[in-house]
């Protein structure tokens, strides 16, 4: 069994347009965009991230703004919902704040004795916050979201799967504990790790493949490990079980590895290290265009294409 595996370490989506996405996660919901860059293929594509004030791995929310991109039609074999922590007692304060701004979808409810909320984002994207404790985790704060009732980071996320039992094998070999079930979705815990630490497996045995993912759709989960050696570990233990994973990627502010599951989640392994203060002071996180080395002759040219966000 696989030991170094800490809970999640990001989260990527795809969005359609760039600056509405940068106005939701900074304004919104109040988090601190923490790198602006590009993506590593399409460079006319942003890369944006959004967590606590140094995208603490555990809390870092990425996503491609494609532009035009039509939504994603939900189904089974992605990220269903993606869940995001805050501190406990701070729902009523939610759901006046995202209701004054007008978020589609606001629902409460409980899971595992959890109170949650449940709403979309911009491109139909499915969030909940979930209260928690902290756990030492400190949010971001803005004129509008203060830091008693900030995102925490990533609670956890939920899978949307035709047949679970393969994903739940997985995430056992991975370090999860099943710890609790309830309707058709049972959740899993990994002891040990950062505070994003559960993934519930939601069973739809009737339910169709996701066929289209879009604007609004996960695109991959990522898991974070201390260091290189531990994801060499990870990588090693995965392909003797059988999966194919990719060879080690550099993506400036982690080191990458990929595999598909057999519930059809792409998962990424992505170190703590170097992390996002590689390039930029911790006080302009999130400023500055950053551009892969590559691209950098094409500066000019780059900047041209994307366009302006505000700070
Ligand atoms: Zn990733």
């Amino acid at each position: 069994m696989i030991k170094d595996i800490k809970g999640l370490h990001h989260v990527t989506s795809m969005a359609a347009d760039a600056s509405t996405n940068n106005q939701f996660f900074t304004g919104t919901l109040g988090m601190r965009r923490v790198k602006k860059t590009v993506n590593f293929d399409a460079p006319d594509v942003y890369h944006l991230y959004y967590g606590d004030e140094v995208g603490t791995p555990g809390s870092v929310m990425t996503y491609f703004p494609f532009g035009h991109m039509a939504n994603g039609r939900r189904g089974t074999g992605e990220v269903g919902v993606t869940e995001f922590a805050v501190p406990m007692g701070t729902l009523p304060f939610w759901r006046d704040h995202l209701d004054g701004k007008g978020v589609q979808g606001l629902t409460e409810g409980t899971l595992f004795g959890e109170n949650r909320l449940s709403f979309a984002g911009p491109d139909g994207d499915a969030f909940a916050l979930v209260e928690a404790e902290a756990r030492g985790r400190t949010p971001w704060s803005t004129d509008t979201v203060a830091k008693d009732v900030g995102i925490l980071g990533f609670h956890g996320a939920r899978f949307a799967l035709r047949d679970v039992d393969a994903t739940a094998e997985l995430l056992g070999f991975m370090g999860y504990q099943k710890a609790d079930k309830e309707g058709d979705v049972t959740r899993f815990v990994i002891e040990g790790g950062n505070a994003a630490d559960t993934i519930d497996l939601e069973h739809l045995p009737g339910a169709a493949p996701v066929a289209d993912q879009g604007a609004g759709s996960v695109h991959h989960i990522a898991f974070a490990v201390e260091d290189r050696a531990a994801q060499l570990r990870v990588r090693q233990a995965l392909m003797d079980t059988g999966y194919q994973v990719t060879p080690v990627i550099d993506r400036d502010y982690f080191w990458a590895i990929y595999f598909r599951t057999p519930g059809g989640v792409l998962f990424e392994i992505a170190t703590n290290e170097p992390g996002f203060d590689r390039d930029e002071d911790t006080a302009h996180l999130g400023q500055a265009l950053k551009l892969p080395t590559r691209y950098e002759p094409h500066r000019d040219k780059i900047e041209a294409l994307l366009p302006p966000l505000a700070a």
